[in-house]
């Protein structure tokens, strides 16, 4: 369900963070409670994305924001990003071959920054995973806080600054998954709205797309789904990408339609 009284709530917050001036390296983005991203034995979580505090976890809106269908694309596709010094060798390769992943299945590209006012800042300065949805304005922040840097997370949070949403937020997902509203905390329950003027390009519900939650995401118990699928399948493949954790053939789909790139492989009918 909509909730415009929460999001402009929302809005407050990230904007008396200073973040309207993209000065964000010291936005006081506390450490969510329920943050639990390195696994004892100090591995990454493939689902960090999924702890962090802001809208539907790891979404950043900026201000002004009416509705999905709206925000602001990338000129041709380009992206200029600058990566944070502070990021160690292995994550940035990490990262590049996120990026890689996603230029190679569509007509996106990244492009180290120069001289252009509007980039995507990489950084790991605070906690969690984070990320505008699309082009923001300006330097708009995706943080890689402790436990994100891993290649389908940082694919999921990149996909985000391409304009994507969640995939379970899709109008249609009740028709594919089942919401386990008794073991969702009533204050996450607003993390699992559908966007019902979110554009889904004619596409198939896609339960691996990298922008599926897990299907225990923000579960009380973890032990215990958050979700279930109408359609008899594992619950550990929802959100798991594809074989190599990387955008599934529908998630390059959404976003080669959305780019209108060309000579783009399109296995699908478009839907009405
Ligand atoms: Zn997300």
């Amino acid at each position: 369900m909509w909730k415009p009284g929460k999001i402009f709530g929302f809005l407050i917050v990230v904007y008396s963070c200073g973040m309207i001036q993209g000065m964000v390296d010291d936005v006081s983005a506390s450490p969510a409670d329920s943050l639990e991203q390195r696994s004892s034995d100090g591995s990454y979580n493939r689902f960090a994305h999924e702890k962090g505090k802001y809208f539907e976890g790891d979404i950043v809106l900026p201000q002004g924001f009416r509705a999905v269908s709206m925000m602001p694309r990338w000129r041709k596709g380009i992206i200029p990003y600058t990566i944070h010094r502070s990021f160690r060798p292995s994550e940035r390769k990490a990262i590049y071959e996120a990026m890689q992943d996603i230029e190679a299945k569509t007509c996106i590209e990244f492009k180290k920054r120069s001289d252009e006012s509007n980039y995507v800042r990489i950084t790991n300065l605070n906690q969690g995973c984070f990320s505008f949805v699309g082009r923001a304005g300006g330097s708009q922040q995706l943080n890689l806080g402790p436990g994100c840097v891993y290649k389908t997370t940082i694919i999921h949070e990149l996909t985000h600054a391409i304009g994507m949403w969640h995939e379970q937020s899709r109008q249609d997902r009740d028709r594919f998954i089942n919401i386990m509203w008794n073991n969702i905390p009533r204050n996450y329950w607003s993390e699992f709205q559908k966007h019902n003027d979110l554009i889904n390009y004619g596409t198939l519900y896609d339960y691996r797309s990298v922008m599926h939650y897990s299907y225990n995401a923000f579960a009380r118990d973890r032990s215990r789904p958050t979700i279930i699928t109408k359609r008899k399948m594992p619950l550990r493949l929802l959100g798991m990408g594809d074989n190599n954790g990387g955008l599934t053939e529908i998630d390059a789909l959404q976003i080669n339609r959305m780019y209108k790139c060309e000579n783009y492989r399109d296995p699908y009918k478009m839907a009405n």
